[in-house]
């Protein structure tokens, strides 16, 4: 879709820190320093996901969930998803959030963004990367 970020990250219009490539998923970096699960076809939000594709978008984040708690050393791991302005959705493309969390962040009362430059965002894609390759197994 023209004029949507994602598409142009999926087409390779401008660059992103891309962690996982599936024929129908694309896991990349988002500006915060947490890797967003999106879908490859531009649908805008999850209204819009079929049964198929809901179920890839969930086994990548189990996968991106185990590889942030093993790779980052996270405390804990949120999943989350917006629909809709009222929701709190910027992008008008299907993505889900797996951000890993730490104790020393203020759990629940805030999201807080992990401080991050581009040496340190490189490590973060790089440690997601390599505990992904292990392919671990619950905890
Ligand atoms: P939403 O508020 O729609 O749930 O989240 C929007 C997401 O898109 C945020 O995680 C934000 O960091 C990410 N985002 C917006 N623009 C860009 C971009 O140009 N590159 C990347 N990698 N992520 C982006
Ligand atoms: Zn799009």
């Amino acid at each position: 879709m023209k004029d949507c970020i994602f598409c142009k990250i999926i087409t390779g219009q401008i660059p992103a820190k891309i962690i996982v490539e599936t024929d129908d998923i694309i896991v990349f970096l988002d500006l915060k320093n947490h890797p967003l699960v999106v879908t490859k076809k531009h649908i805008a939000n999850i209204y819009g996901l079929d049964d198929l594709l809901g179920a890839q978008v969930m086994k990548q984040a189990i996968r991106l969930a185990r590889a942030c708690k093993k790779g980052l050393e996270a405390d804990g791991v949120s999943i989350f998803q917006n629909n809709e302005p009222a929701a709190g959705q910027e992008v008008m493309h299907y993505h889900l959030h797996v951000k890993p969390r730490w104790h020393k962040d203020k759990v629940m009362i805030n999201m807080p963004d992990t401080a991050a430059d581009e040496a340190e965002r490189e490590d973060i894609v790089s440690k997601i990367m390599a505990a992904l390759a292990q392919n671990h197994h619950g905890f």
